[in-house]
Parts: C-alpha cells; sequence; structure tokens
C-alpha cells in the first residue's frame, strides 16, 4: 500500500518507513513520485488543524492516502507560546541558539515550579474516500534556566524531562519518551487496527 508524506523532508520520510514498513505500507514524499504539491498554508489554530490541512490538501494532489505532521513547545508560563508558531517563534529565519535565547529572557523570572512545558505532536492520516485518523503524542517536561546537551534540534537544549535535557538523551533515548515516538507508534497501532495488518 502507497502512502504519501506530506514533507520534504528526507529523515521524517525514513522515520516512516522504519516504523509503517513492518505493515507493508510504504512511505514516498512528493518528489519520489515526481508530483509538486500545492503550497498549504498553515493557518490553523491547533496542531490538528495544521496536519489536517496539510494531510487533505496532499491526498486531494496525488490520490493517495497522505499523512502530515505538526508540532510543537507548549509553555505554560507563556501562555501556550510558542504552541504552533515554534517554527516562526523569534522570526522564522532566526537560528534555534537565538529563539532559545529569546524564549529563556521571557522565562527569566518564573521560577522552577512554574516552568513546565510540554511537546506536542499532532499526526493527521486523510484517504481519499474523505476519512481521516488523527493521532496526538505529548511528552511533559520543563524549561530549565540555561541550554544543555548537543544531540537532538529545534528547542531540544531547554526542554528538561526528568532532570536532563532532550539534547543529552540519545536517539534512541528520546524517541521512547518523545511527543513523536507516541504519536508515530499511535499512528502505526491506528493503521493496523483500520486495514488489519
Ligand atoms: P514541525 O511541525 O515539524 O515543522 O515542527 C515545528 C517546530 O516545533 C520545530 O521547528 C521545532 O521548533 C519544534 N519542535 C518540534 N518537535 C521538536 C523536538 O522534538 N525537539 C525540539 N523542537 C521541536
Amino acid at each position: 500500500m502507497k502512502f504519501l508524506i506530506a514533507s520534504h523532508n528526507l529523515k521524517k520520510r525514513d522515520e516512516l518507513r522504519r516504523i509503517l514498513s513492518p505493515l507493508g505500507i510504504e512511505v514516498y514524499t512528493a518528489e519520489d513520485l515526481g508530483i509538486v504539491l500545492p503550497e498549504v498554508e498553515e493557518n490553523g489554530s491547533t496542531f490538528e488543524e495544521n496536519a489536517e490541512l496539510k494531510a487533505v490538501s496532499g491526498c486531494e494532489a496525488s490520490g493517495l492516502p497522505c499523512i502530515a505532521d505538526d508540532s510543537g513547545l507548549v509553555v505554560d508560563a507563556l501562555e501556550g507560546r510558542p504552541g504552533i508558531y515554534s517554527a516562526r517563534y523569534a522570526g522564522e529565519d532566526t537560528p534555534y541558539s537565538e529563539k532559545i535565547k529569546v524564549l529563556l529572557k521571557e522565562m527569566e523570572n518564573v521560577p522552577e515550579e512554574h516552568r513546565t512545558a510540554r511537546f506536542v505532536s499532532a499526526i493527521c492520516c486523510a484517504f481519499p474516500d474523505g476519512k481521516k485518523i488523527f493521532v496526538r503524542g505529548v511528552c511533559e517536561g520543563k524549561i530549565g534556566f540555561e541550554p544543555k546537551g548537543s544531540n537532538g534540534f529545534g528547542y531540544d537544549p531547554i526542554f528538561y524531562y526528568e532532570g536532563r535535557s532532550f539534547a543529552e538523551l540519545s536517539p534512541e533515548e528520546k524517541d521512547a519518551v518523545s511527543h513523536r515516538g507516541k504519536s508515530l507508534r499511535g499512528l502505526r497501532l491506528r493503521l493496523k487496527e483500520q486495514f488489519s495488518l
């Protein structure tokens, strides 16, 4: 069974392939299939809405079931920011070292007990018959007072899970507890049930 992933990111494609190939699901990017997907404006107000916009558009353009995800960091002391704007926080082209500096500055007077935050990953899979599957993975943690570690990407150096930052975890340790690890395992389960695989 062929599925499209609504992303040009080959790391995301290969991650999905590892998770879904045991079910006989083959995952391709638009480039793999030689098609061009229309640009999608991510103007939803939730992670799920943005994932749905991308999945439905990719499904309509390709005629294939299409998987899309949207993720971000939700910080309680910042009323949920940067949230769905995580990639655009402090300016779209600003490096993460700068985004992290800005976020830590915004949090400078927030005490330890109020530094709670979570990473959220929402996935939508849209099918040509109009059916949609949604899964959400969440990882609860805290925003540290300083960045630590050199693994991972994005906000990993300031997101602390059980005393260590995500950037201090190995990829396997992160996968086991992360929002994305959880949403991907949830997707595999839902597709397995859906198609009796
Ligand atoms: P996207 O939905 O995959 O484009 O991710 C949105 C943004 O959320 C990323 O650019 C990062 O800023 C942030 N983000 C999502 N997941 C992670 C993670 O696992 N670690 C660090 N940052 C993340």
